[in-house]
């Protein structure tokens, strides 16, 4: 019974149990955007195993694609031996590639995680360019072995300069909008020009189109387009991390697609594996300057994955989920905005497609000032602003009389206690969230693409009454 399990798992399992603190429910059956728990209690689930699922739970495609292997009396572990099904998938996740990637693309198949194919994306450039460095963005998340974790903002492993990342609502230019996105590209350019920035030429960058764990925010297009031809000017491979971002979530088959930005590297996981475990690395083929043996891995012949990942990569690009996840997010982001208008505990609002955040504050608490850009190298910090780069470049905004900053934005303090407490309210109405962001105060929603109008609607009504409750 549904307690008794919880009540083994929590004894038995590790103290980094994650999703099973905020959510103690047991999920026996699901399909869709609904998952039944052993109690017989019914959930919207806007989790969507962190965003792995863009067809929810069992979609007969997958499940029939899964099936077919099953009964065809294929290997199921094949290495990296060719296979008919990973022939398909190939083919199936070069259809969507941008056409100026895919035209001279290799992939290379990784572990079963989206860390596993950050690591090979990191190892790649390394290898390719010979040298050592990697630049990543403050907020980053890109996984959790050494590499990503560094690249995240953990250890480094790897000598990581940190860039600040142009997020709007708590600008660590204290400027926001075009001007924020501005100075954040001025940045990256004088630490890569500057002799005294205090970065050699690094092996590459690496980020996410949209930040997912950092909090949803969304890279403005213009930005992505100049940090592309700032890394192109300087021979530094850009690195995707389309791992959250990918398969139609954001609007666009790819994330990239909407800026039109084509990365040297793209890392893949979570839906191209159709709710299976697969990860690969899709990158120029000039870029293969790997020897063979260079990278390997046990699992990188997942044939039950190609085969539900191939599935699901075709049902998105068949019946254009993407342009109608742009449709039915906008729809929620507007209702959200409205709701926001009469809340003052929602800071902000954002999102791309069906990847939404909600960021909550406490209304009378101002902003304690923007995050640093943490502009450093391996453990170094790089303070100090870099000629040219004009406003408060060091990342601290000038303070107001009041305590607050000047980012121009009303940028309040983040409330996680009131996140937790609507995360929970959420899950008595039946509405499974997910909390996220520097300071766990984004409820984020991550529903399948084939979500329905009324569905959003429900989903965004529990919501809605959550939030009153908790705030109450
Ligand atoms: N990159 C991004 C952008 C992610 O969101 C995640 C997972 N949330 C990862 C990498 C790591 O993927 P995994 O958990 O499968 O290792």
């Amino acid at each position: 019974d549904a307690p008794a399990i919880l009540r083994r798992q929590s004894l038995r399992e590790s103290a980094a149990r994650t999703y099973a603190r905020a959510l103690p429910i047991v999920p026996v059956r699901a399909r869709g955007l609904t998952i039944e728990g052993a109690d017989g209690r019914r959930y919207l689930d806007c989790l969507s195993g962190a965003g792995a699922l863009a067809l929810g739970h069992n979609h007969p495609v997958v499940l029939e694609a899964i099936r077919a292997v099953l009964d065809s009396g294929a290997p199921l572990q094949v290495l990296d031996l060719a296979t008919p099904v990973k022939d398909a998938f190939t083919d199936e996740l070069f259809a969507t590639l941008p056409p100026e990637l895919a035209a001279h693309a290799r992939v290379q198949f990784c572990g079963p995680a989206g860390t596993d194919a950050v690591e090979a994306a990191l190892k790649l450039v390394r290898t390719a360019t010979g040298r050592d460095g990697l630049l990543a963005f403050s907020g980053a998340y890109h996984g959790m072995t050494a590499g990503a974790l560094a690249a995240s903002g953990g250890a480094p492993a790897v000598s990581v300069t940190r860039l600040p990342f142009p997020y709007d609502y708590r600008c660590p230019f204290g400027v926001g909008g075009e001007r924020g996105a501005d100075l954040a590209a001025r940045w990256t350019e004088r630490l890569l020009d500057d002799p005294k920035g205090g970065t050699a030429a690094p092996a590459g960058m690496i980020l996410e189109p949209v930040q997912g764990e950092g909090g949803v925010i969304p890279a403005p297009d213009g930005w992505l387009r100049r940090t592309r031809e700032i890394t192109a000017a300087r021979g530094i491979p850009l690195i995707a991390d389309e791992v959250q971002t990918g398969v139609g979530r954001t609007g666009s088959f790819w994330a990239v697609g909407h800026s039109g930005v084509v990365p040297d590297v793209m890392v893949l996981s979570k839906a191209i594996g159709g709710s299976l475990p697969l990860a690969v690395v899709v990158y120029r083929e000039e870029l293969d300057t790997w020897r063979p043996g260079a990278h390997a891995g046990t699992f990188r012949g997942n044939q039950l994955a190609m085969a539900a990942g191939a599935a699901t990569l075709a049902y998105v690009r068949e019946n254009g989920l993407a342009q109608r996840a742009a449709v039915v997010g906008e729809r929620m982001l507007t209702r959200l905005r409205a709701l926001a208008a009469q809340c003052p505990h929602i800071g902000d609002v954002r999102g791309r497609g069906l990847m939404i955040g909600l960021e909550l504050v406490d209304p009378a608490r101002p902003d304690p000032g923007p995050e640093c850009p943490e502009a450093t190298t391996g453990t170094t910090p790089t303070t100090g602003t870099f000629a040219g780069v004009e406003g408060r470049a060091d990342g601290r905004a000038a303070r107001r009389a009041d305590g607050g900053t000047d980012t121009g934005a009303t940028a309040r303090r983040a409330a996680p206690m009131l996140a937790a407490a609507v995360q929970r309210e959420c899950l008595h109405r039946g509405l499974i969230v997910e909390l996220g962001g520097r300071h766990s105060a984004v409820i984020r929603l991550l529903p399948p693409l084939t979500i329905t109008d009324e569905q959003a609607e429900a989903v965004l009504d529990r919501l809605a009454d959550a939030l009153d409750a908790a705030i109450r």
